[in-house]
């Protein structure tokens, strides 16, 4: 599959983070925010994100449940929050982390709003 059409938006600032590329994780132009995974589903993506940022003890399955659980007013939505990219074909799922914010803390917390 080529990459070229790839589009990533930042889903914190609402930023271009990569356009015509493949995304391979980094940080938003816009609001300095980390990014990683590229999974082919959101559990896949908050997998990827974890093992790139070294984060232990968190359960991909649990964490992207409790992503998508989370109301859109909630805090954490601020912090953490997992997006897909737009692609032709199949789109692939990145985590985002504000600034600042503790991966490992923010997953936690996530982690936590899983049934
Ligand atoms: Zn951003």
């Amino acid at each position: 599959m080529s990459p070229v059409g790839v589009k990533l938006v930042c889903p914190l600032c609402r930023a271009t983070v990569v356009d015509g590329a493949e995304p391979s994780g980094g940080a938003c132009p816009g609001c300095a925010a980390r990014y990683a995974g590229g999974g082919d589903d959101a559990r896949g993506g908050v997998a990827a994100a974890i093992a790139a940022w070294g984060v232990a003890g968190i359960d991909a399955d649990r964490a992207g449940e409790g992503l998508f659980r989370l109301l859109p007013d909630d805090p954490l939505n601020a912090q953490v929050t997992v997006t897909s990219d737009r692609r032709d074909g199949y789109y692939r799922w990145w985590v985002f982390v504000a600034d600042g914010v503790d991966p490992a803390t923010a997953l936690a917390a996530a982690e936590a709003h899983a049934s």
